[in-house]
Order: structure tokens, then C-alpha cells, then sequence
């Protein structure tokens, strides 16, 4: 035998209470249903308490409110019965104006009391039950409706009033024993000793199934809601939540009591205690097979479910006055239970010097102020300090009953906050190791939520949230690389590299659910507001989104002012840009620490040789324990350009104004000759192997002649040069005596940086270099007989790309 349940979502419309009445005639006698509870229509509890408090401050819209509520359930009526109809609707009038009296009466007194309040409340459940049961009726099935008030009764504390279960079960029992028809029964409601109306808590129709099922003894009970069951989070935070098959009691109160609205918390209790299972359906997916929650769960995860409770008030009393002093604890929980405050979570650091506690916001005042009595003498004495409270705080949960087997879990737990720069502000375990608390602050909750999600339910693909800034050629021919390429990262890696903001010169656009990147353009033309690079990073940083990478190709020197509070966002940043790195080495210090201490990244392969892997390989040379002899390197494809095109006949000018002219070189270039641009890559280079350098330490050759460095236009520039192709020439004719090639030379050698036109013989790796190619060798005590060569083009929009596509992978793969 079972009872089930509908809540309010399942009866938000009249459409969907007509498919409720169509499950219930198909489902009742198959599965032997002897009673149905109902909560209120959709959204009418919090309509009944509107209008109430409305009309106790005698705001006269309260009139509109109620009208509107009548004529719902007068359509209902409507709609739904076809037996008896008046009778139905003289019931419904005649209900609807005792509620019109009462509410009246608010308003004359101006004064709205719990009990009153409970009273007004409990019309919803009494007109849905009894209208869905004429609307049964009509369909031919034989059903009573039953006023939970006869037979559920309670204590006087109205909101949220205490059941005494041993007198409802009876009472329950007597009625289905002499009624043996489908009982339709109110939820939510129930009444006192003295027969006033009371309620049982807000999301209450679910405890009165429990205490139906459990007087009765019933098989299994059913709750039906708007969603495919317990889900492994809240699905309004977290789109990626899924329903979990089964889980235990404990699991499910854990789940509940942490905020997972689908179950009342109270509503394990009763049913636990006599192994009653409890089944999760949606009304509109009835096929799904939802739910189960019973003594054991034979599903293997570790980690069932994430919960979240959005509003909390963490306080904290300290000083050392705690430390060693028996009693403290009862003390201060004995005048919380005094001021009947509810504590949703403890948590007492081992040095006892503190001790932190959860309450609700509306609390916290009241909280405060006992504890401060409670403590005066000592507050006066300064061993104890003031409590302390810390507003909009949040508390996450993560529940499973297999966690205490299962080391680890708190690691991967604090690892997923670290890196989205989650910061905890108290932790509790309950030592069941049933769940592990942390809280945190409000507007990190949706984050840290999927992101706990995301390193717990690894099975799902895990998503990286893209920013960028600059759609030039870099920035479009990532964006061109990344929709050809995403499929398969979706499929092959489960990564779902999702950019979700774009700016360019002219428009920015925003879209967490990310952005096509097959019209990416005229996204960004048609729906862009016009770019403001500054408020394109404050709203990059107040999404808030996990796993979040700003990739920055604008170049632009003001946008790296930018990168350290980025980074201390939680948002890893990728850059072809070389302007910070190769600023004051006060700054690459502090973007460097400022990423490791919020746990993110910050890439920039692409500063050295393009898409080579010349950072990367460094790096991983450091990091592996090799140390660096020797670096040289030749990082600029243009000045390779000339040197190797400067053969025997050639003029040096000439060759210069042909790289121009086939865009090989920066449209002054002098840009290029001036190695400043090298200079900035063996700067970051030298760096990235630990030396503090500064630009200014880099003995650097300038290869423009000194006459022409100040000529005025580009055209004066290479008017003058043939000038100097003389000393050029017999520079080149030195070498090639010889048998040597000219290489300008980027070495790093004994803590010293240098750059300078060399002659390289025929042994030498870099002979070999042709057209524009760039070449890194690094000489290490293991790469020490055969150096370790790095060689390829160190230039070009789609190699670029690939570099900046390649660093964003690497972060994607440093996900939790
Ligand atoms: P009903 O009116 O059926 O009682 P509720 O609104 O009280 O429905 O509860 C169902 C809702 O609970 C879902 O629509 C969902 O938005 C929310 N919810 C929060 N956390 C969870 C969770 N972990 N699993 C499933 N639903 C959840
Ligand atoms: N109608 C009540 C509420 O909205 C009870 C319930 O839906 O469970 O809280
Ligand atoms: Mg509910």
C-alpha cells in the first residue's frame, strides 16, 4: 500500500493538475494508493503571506492579490469538475470568503500573528485538496478529501508547529480504518489541542506524507515534484546536476537539511524509523525512474550530492579566555538555546581560540546579543572579545555516506575552492563523516557549487569559461581554431572549452551560456555594447564563473595594469602580449605569486618564438630539477630573414626594404633591427630560469646604425641606410672568410644576458638556420654533450594561435 504526494510545482497550472488527476486515475488502483496529500497550487503560499502582510499594513493592493487568488481557484473549479459542480463551487465560494474575512479582519487590526497567519495559510491546501479531489470525483474515482487538521495535531508553536505523532498516528489510523476510499489529504496543516489551524513548516506537505505513511505503515511512499529526483546538486545553480538512483536516509537528511529543497527535512524521520522507502518522481517525467532513498544505497559514489544553504551569518566568539576553560561550549550554546536560536553549523579550531557557528541572517542580531551577556564579565575582563558577526555567507555541503572510506575527499574538496579562489571561512566535519561543511562568502557560492560538481562527478565533462579580449589576427584565428576543434575536446577529453565574453576595438558581448563561434562576428556587431575595456574585466570578475581564463590578445600596454587583480579573481590568464613579463621584474614577481597564491595560472608561451614550445620546455627543464648552463637563442624570424638572404652581391639596405615589402618585418623596421623585441624575450627567458634581471641589464647590440636611428619617417630611414651597407659588407665578408654565418644571438651564459651580431661556423646548430626560423638551445647539465634544440617558425597568426590555444588546454588539463 502507498501514499503519495504532489507538491506544488506539480499543480502550478490548471493544465498540470489535470495531468496529476490522469496519473493518479491511471497509477491508483495498480499501485494500491490509498491516500494522496497535495500541497497548495504553485507559488500560493507565498501569495496567501503576501497578501496578508500586505493587508495588516493596510496597503490596499492586498484587494487585487486576493481577487486574483479566487479567480485561480474558481477556474480551477471550472476547468476541472463536472460532478457536482455547484456543490463544488459553493464549497470554494464559501472558503474563499472566510478567507476574505479573516484577511479583512488583518487589515482592520493591523496586526498579522503567527497563529493568524498559519490560519490564512492553510486556504491553500484546503481548496487544492478539496477541488483536485471533485476533480478526481469527476473522473469516476472514489475519493474522500480529508482536512489533515481532524486527524494531524500539534503544538502551539505556530510556523512551524511540533507533531505529536502519537496521538496523529492514532487519530490517522482511526480515519483510514473507517474510510476506505482514496483520502485526499491537505498538506501542511494540521491543529492544536485547542482545534486552532497550524502549520507545520514551510515545505511541509512532504512531512505530512511521512506522517500518513509511517501511521499507516504504508509499503513505500512517493513524492512528486518538477524534477527528475534527488539531484547531485541544486539544478537551478548547477546545470550540469543529474538525479542520483538511490541513497540512504542519512544521506538524504544530510542533503536536505544542507539545503536541497526537494525534501523537508523532517520527512526522513518518521519513515527511516520503520525502513518506509521514499521515492523521488517528477510529475512530468514519470517515466524517469527517479529516487529511491532507503536504509542502504547500492550506488558506489563516494560523494552523493552538493548542497547549499545561500544566506547564513557566521559569528565568532575568540580570545583566550576559551582556551582551557571547561563549560564554554554549554555556556554559549545554553544561552543560543535560550534566545531559541536555531545553530545550523559548529566549528572550534583545536588551539581553542576561537569558535565559529552558523546561524540565519535574521538571527544573528539576537545571537549577538545573548552571547555578549552571556560572556559580559570576561568581555569587560578582555579574555573574550565581542562576538564577531560576518554577514552574506553561504555554507556548501558535501554529503555521502562512502566518504568515510574514501580518503582524499576533503583534498580534492579544498583543491576545487583553491583554485577558483574560493576562500573558506570555517570548516565542519560531522564525525560520521557523513559531510563535510565549508563556508564561504555569498557571491562565491554558484561557483564553488560547480566546481565542487565538477571535481566530484568526474564523469561529466568539465568546462573552462573563455574571456577574450582582442579579436584581431591572434585573437580570430584562436576563436577560428577552437569552434573546429571543440567537438572533439568535448568528446575525446570531456572539456568543453566554452567562451563565453568577447571584446574587440569596437563591441564587447557576454554570454555564460557561451557564444557560437560559428557567428561569432555578428554576435558581437548585433548584440555588443561598445567596448570599455575596464568594465569588460569587472564584468569578467563578477560572473564569477569556475575555471575561468581571461586570454588577452590586444597587445595593448595598458590592459596588463589589469592582470594582477585578474589573477586574484581566480582567473588564469593566456597572452601572446610580452609587456608585463618584460616590464620592471617587480611586476613578473608579483603576477607570478599572485597566481600561485589564488591558485591559478598564468601563461604566456607565446612571449618566446610563437607556438614554440620554448616556455614550456624551459619550465619543465626547472621544474624537473635540471639546471641551465647556457641559452642561446636566435627569436627574431626578420633579422634571421636578412642575415640569411645577405649572400655574396646582395646589399644589406636592399634586403632590408624587401623584408618590408613582403611584410616580414614591423612596418618600421627598425622596430626589428633595434633587437628591443629580442631583448624583451631573453629578458623573460632569463627570468623564467630565476634571475632577477631588469631590461636595463641586457647588453644589447642595435643593429640601425647610429645615423638613421633618428631619421624621421621610414622612408628617410631606408634613403639613408644604403649608407651604411659598406661596414655591413665587410662584416659579412669577415665572416664568410671564415666559413661562418652572420646570426644575431640571444645568449644567456653565467647569470649574464647579451645580445649581439656573432659569427656561427659549420658546427654550430644555428648555421643551419634558413629563411625566418627561430631556433632556442639550451644547454643543461643533462643536455649538456647535445644541447636541447627548440626550432620553427617563431612567428605567424596561426602558429600564434596554436600557442594560445595550446596554454589554454594546459589550464583546462590542471582542472580538478
Ligand atoms: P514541490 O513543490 O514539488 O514540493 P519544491 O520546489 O519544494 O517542489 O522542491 C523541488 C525543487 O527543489 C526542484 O524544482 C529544485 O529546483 C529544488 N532543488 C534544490 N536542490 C535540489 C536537489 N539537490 N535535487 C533536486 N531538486 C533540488
Ligand atoms: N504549501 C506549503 C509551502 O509552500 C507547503 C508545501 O508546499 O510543502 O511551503
Ligand atoms: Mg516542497
Amino acid at each position: 500500500m502507498k501514499i503519495i504526494k504532489f507538491g506544488g510545482t506539480s499543480v502550478g497550472t490548471v493544465d498540470r493538475i489535470g495531468s496529476v488527476v490522469d496519473l493518479i486515475v491511471a497509477h491508483q488502483e495498480k499501485e494500491q494508493i490509498r491516500g494522496v496529500v497535495f500541497s497548495a497550487f504553485g507559488g500560493v503560499t507565498d501569495q496567501l503571506i503576501e497578501l496578508s502582510q500586505k493587508a495588516a499594513l493596510r496597503d490596499t493592493c492586498y484587494e487585487d492579490l486576493l481577487k486574483k487568488f479566487e479567480e485561480k481557484h474558481l477556474e480551477a473549479v471550472d476547468a476541472l469538475v463536472s460532478q457536482n459542480k455547484t456543490v463544488v463551487q459553493t464549497w470554494v465560494e464559501a472558503t474563499l470568503t472566510e478567507l476574505r474575512d479573516t484577511v479583512h479582519g488583518v487589515c482592520l487590526v493591523k496586526e498579522l500573528t503567527p497563529k493568524t497567519q498559519d490560519f490564512i495559510m492553510s486556504f491553500g491546501e484546503r481548496l487544492s485538496a478539496y477541488i483536485i479531489c471533485a476533480a478526481l470525483g469527476s473522473k469516476g474515482v472514489n475519493a474522500d478529501y480529508l482536512d489533515a487538521r481532524s486527524v494531524i495535531k500539534t503544538n502551539e508553536t505556530f510556523g512551524f508547529a511540533r507533531v505529536n505523532k502519537e496521538v496523529s498516528y492514532q487519530k490517522i489510523k482511526a480515519h483510514f480504518d473507517q474510510h476506505q476510499a482514496l483520502q485526499v489529504i491537505t498538506g501542511f496543516i494540521g491543529s492544536t489541542e485547542k482545534d486552532e489551524t497550524s502549520t507545520l513548516g514551510r515545505g511541509g506537505s512532504d512531512y505530512t506524507l511521512a506522517l500518513v505513511g509511517a501511521a499507516l505503515h504504508a509499503d513505500e511512499v512517493t513524492i512528486w515534484t518538477d524534477v527528475d529526483g534527488v539531484m547531485t546538486a541544486d539544478p537551478n545553480k548547477v546545470p550540469k546536476a543529474f538525479p542520483i538512483d538511490s541513497m540512504t536516509y542519512e544521506e538524504a537528511f544530510e542533503m536536505s537539511h544542507f539545503g536541497a529543497r526537494v525534501i523537508y527535512p523532517p520527512t526522513i524521520q518518521p519513515l527511516s524509523q520503520q525502513d518506509i522507502p521514499i521515492r523521488i518522481k517528477n510529475t512530468f517525467n514519470p517515466d524517469a525512474p527517479g529516487t529511491v532513498i532507503g536504509r542502504t544505497s547500492d550506488s558506489g559514489l563516494a560523494v552523493k550530492g552538493i548542497s547549499s544553504i545561500d544566506r547564513i551569518a557566521l559569528l565568532r566568539l575568540q580570545g583566550s579566555g576559551l582556551i582551557g576553560v571547561a563549560g564554554i561550549s554549554h555556556r554559549l550554546f545554553g544561552a543560543l538555546a535560550k534566545g531559541k536560536i536555531n545553530v545550523i553549523l559548529i566549528s572550534q579550531a583545536s588551539s581553542e581560540h576561537s569558535i565559529c557557528f552558523a546561524v540565519a541572517p535574521d538571527s544573528a542580531a539576537l545571537a549577538k546579543q545573548v552571547i555578549d551577556e552571556e560572556f559580559s564579565l570576561e568581555v569587560i575582563a578582555k579574555q573574550i572579545d565581542p562576538v564577531i558577526i560576518e554577514s552574506n555567507m553561504s555554507i556548501l555541503a558535501i554529503v555521502g555516506e562512502n566518504m568515510r572510506r574514501s580518503p582524499g575527499i576533503s583534498g580534492r574538496l579544498f583543491d576545487a575552492l583553491g583554485k577558483n579562489g574560493v576562500n573558506v571561512a570555517a570548516i565542519s566535519q560531522g564525525s560520521s563523516e557523513l559531510n563535510i561543511s565549508v563556508v564561504i562568502n555569498k557571491a562565491d557560492e554558484k561557483k564553488s557549487l560547480n566546481a565542487l560538481h565538477e571535481a566530484f562527478f568526474l564523469s561529466d565533462t568539465k568546462t573552462l569559461h573563455v574571456f577574450l579580449l582582442g579579436t584581431g589576427l591572434i585573437g580570430s584565428t584562436f576563436l577560428k581554431q577552437l569552434n573546429k576543434q571543440r567537438a572533439f575536446l568535448k568528446s575525446e577529453h570531456a572539456l568543453d572549452i566554452k567562451p563565453v565574453a568577447l571584446g574587440n576595438i569596437a563591441k564587447m558581448v557576454f554570454d555564460a551560456d557561451g557564444i557560437d563561434l560559428n557567428r561569432w562576428q555578428s554576435i558581437l556587431e548585433e548584440n555588443g555594447s561598445p567596448i570599455d575595456v575596464f568594465r569588460f574585466v569587472e564584468t569578467m570578475k563578477k560572473m564569477n564563473l569556475p575555471n575561468s581564463v581571461f586570454v588577452e590578445c590586444t597587445g595593448d600596454k595598458q590592459i596588463v595594469d589589469s592582470y594582477e587583480s585578474i589573477l586574484a579573481s581566480a582567473i588564469s590568464i593566456v597572452t601572446p602580449n610580452k609587456i608585463a613579463n618584460s616590464g620592471p621584474f617587480s611586476r613578473y614577481k608579483k603576477l607570478k605569486e599572485t597566481a600561485y597564491k589564488h591558485g591559478v595560472k598564468f601563461l604566456y608561451e607565446t612571449n618566446v618564438g610563437a607556438g614554440l614550445p620554448v616556455i614550456s620546455t624551459l619550465s619543465d627543464l626547472m621544474s624537473s630539477g635540471d639546471r641551465i648552463l647556457k641559452i642561446e637563442a636566435v627569436l627574431s624570424g626578420t633579422i634571421s630573414y636578412i642575415f640569411n638572404s645577405f649572400t655574396e652581391g646582395r646589399k644589406f639596405s636592399q634586403i632590408v626594404r624587401e623584408a618590408r615589402e613582403k611584410g616580414l618585418s614591423e612596418p618600421d623596421p627598425r622596430d626589428d633591427l633595434n633587437g628591443v623585441d629580442v631583448a624583451r624575450k631573453l629578458l623573460i627567458l632569463a627570468r623564467d630560469t630565476g634571475l632577477a634581471l631588469e631590461p636595463e641589464d641586457i647588453a644589447l647590440e642595435n643593429l640601425v646604425p647610429e645615423f638613421c636611428r633618428t631619421a624621421p619617417t621610414v622612408d628617410a630611414f631606408l634613403d639613408e641606410l644604403p649608407k651604411a651597407d659598406d661596414s655591413f659588407e665587410t662584416i659579412r665578408k669577415q665572416a664568410a672568410k671564415k666559413f661562418c654565418k652572420l646570426c644575431y644571438i640571444a645568449t644567456l651564459e653565467n647569470d649574464k644576458a647579451r645580445i649581439a651580431l656573432e659569427q656561427v661556423d659549420g658546427d654550430h646548430p644555428f648555421y643551419s638556420l634558413s629563411g625566418s626560423d627561430n631556433m632556442i638551445v639550451f644547454t643543461t647539465e643533462r643536455y649538456k654533450e647535445r644541447p636541447l634544440v627548440v626550432k620553427g617558425p617563431g612567428a605567424g597568426a596561426e602558429v600564434t594561435a596554436a600557442g594560445v590555444f595550446a596554454d589554454v588546454i594546459r589550464i583546462a588539463h590542471y582542472l580538478t
